[in-house]
């Protein structure tokens, strides 16, 4: 609990600090603990009890308990002194806008939505360290001579755990949403048009586009999350300043084979597409742990060059995390195995020459094991580069908060790539990004 008062104080700092920055004067000393840490952290929990579902947490694209937490976030934007408005998709806006300040407004932000027993800071933490912060701003009078607007969006959709397509609420506001997801189904039939009526929300196919943001509009980008990974802990620092977010591919790979009696089929007359599945994960395992020991030239027309081959190794993650068999019973050999890879890493090029490798595995393996394969791409998504502006202020803001409440001096801020996707990645297309992540635990 302690951890998680300071953790609170450190964000928020950071982003007082860092939105203060367009302030000539800066934010002084205080440390406001009554804003910053303890209403936030107070928050932090009373939004994690906002559920769906008894026992755990589940709030999903417009469900009853995201809207509930909507309404809640509205409220401490409002008591934060935000001008506040929810948009045309659900995504909940609170914007500090000062009577002189520039057009270009600096947008903070996370999102409201959560995966099926989500932990309560994944989302939440970001936009209440953002609240809180425009709170102290506004409580010291200083945000009337910000020289931009401060904007911090909930957003109604990032996990994309109702409709199966992610970041739905920046997308939109990127302007990268497709029109057609509107007529995305949930699982009993709902399209995504259909629920934002439930809501009283009349978005069309026409009026979509109005919930893009101008980019001239914008200045930038900034979301704090937690880590959801073990990096910081197992090195001992605090939090990092997000380098870049991976990109990512997601192949279906199919193997089929001959189906036949577990008894009577002898073992040199099999073609037995579950030992081929589990000789291609193998192969995988071994492709992604050293890149470099199967990459030098080979890449897809001889683009993989040493840079790539370096921040491969450094960042290449892949993951088997689905299999289904074909009867799946236990005294059959199975006629199909189904499986997904996830791949993921900060260098695209690298990325394609993995595949590429993976795909002339799978035909060495599939062949020699006279079962056919099939590969298909289902999901593709570039990496995203944090804009270098944004980290080294947010890097020097949260430098200098960890040393006022600490007495410490951790030396340089680490910066580190983030394995996992967030807004940042939709809101990269309509302006440029930075993020800052630190493990609860
Ligand atoms: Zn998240």
């Amino acid at each position: 609990m302690a951890s998680h008062y300071t953790i609170i104080l450190i964000f928020s700092v950071s982003i007082a600090a860092t939105a203060s920055t367009l302030l000539s004067d800066g934010l002084k000393n205080d440390l406001f603990p009554e804003i910053l840490r303890d209403v936030a952290v107070a928050r932090l929990y009373e939004l994690g009890k906002v559920s769906d579902a008894d026992g755990y947490l589940e709030r999903t694209f417009l469900s009853p308990a995201s809207i509930r937490a909507g309404n809640l976030i509205r409220t401490w934007m409002e008591d934060a002194g935000l001008t506040t408005w929810m948009d045309g998709l659900g995504n909940v806006h609170g914007r500090i806008q000062p009577p002189n300040a520039s057009k270009k407004a600096l947008l903070l932000g996370s999102h409201l939505d959560t995966v099926v027993d989500a932990g309560m800071f994944d989302g939440a933490l970001g936009i209440i360290s953002a609240i809180s912060a425009l709170k102290v701003l506004n409580v010291t009078g200083r945000s009337r001579n910000l020289k931009h607007p401060v904007e911090v969006i909930a957003f109604c959709d990032e996990e994309g755990v109702r409709f199966q397509s992610t970041f739905l609420g920046s997308a939109a506001i990127a302007g990268v949403l497709p029109v057609s997801t509107l007529q995305i189904p949930d699982k009993s039939g709902l399209t995504v048009q259909n629920v934002l009526r439930e809501n009283l929300i009349d978005t069309t196919e026409e009026n979509l586009s109005q919930l893009k943001y101008d980019a001239d509009s914008v200045l930038g980008y900034v979301e704090v999350h937690i880590e959801q990974g073990p990096v910081l802990e197992s090195v001992g620092l605090p939090l990092a300043v997000v380098k870049g977010i991976a990109g990512q591919t997601r192949i279906k790979l199919t193997v089929r084979g001959s189906q036949g009696h577990a008894g009577t089929v002898p073992m040199s007359m099999r073609q037995d597409p579950m030992v081929a599945a589990a000789e291609l994960i193998v192969s995988l395992e071994s492709l992604c742990k050293r890149p470099q020991d199967y990459i030098s030239s080979n890449g897809p027309d001889g683009q993989c060059n040493a840079f790539s081959i370096k921040s491969l190794s450094g960042s290449l993650v892949c993951t088997v995390g689905e299999i289904s068999t074909w009867p799946s019973a236990s005294n059959v050999i199975p006629g199909q195995v189904t499986f997904t890879i996830d791949i993921r890493t900060i260098d695209d090029i690298g990325r394609e020459a993995i595949i590429y490798e993976l795909s002339n595995q799978m035909d060495t393996i599939c062949d020699r094991r006279s079962v056919s394969c099939i590969m298909e791409r289902k999901h593709d998504a570039n990496a995203v580069s944090c804009d270098a502006g944004l980290n080294s202020q947010l890097k020097s803001a949260a430098y200098a908060a960890i040393k006022r409440m600490t007495g410490e001096d951790i030396g340089d801020v680490p910066v580190l790539m983030s394995g996992a996707g967030h807004d940042a990645m939709a809101m990269s297309h309509l302006t440029k990004v930075g993020s800052l992540i630190r493990l609860l635990s």
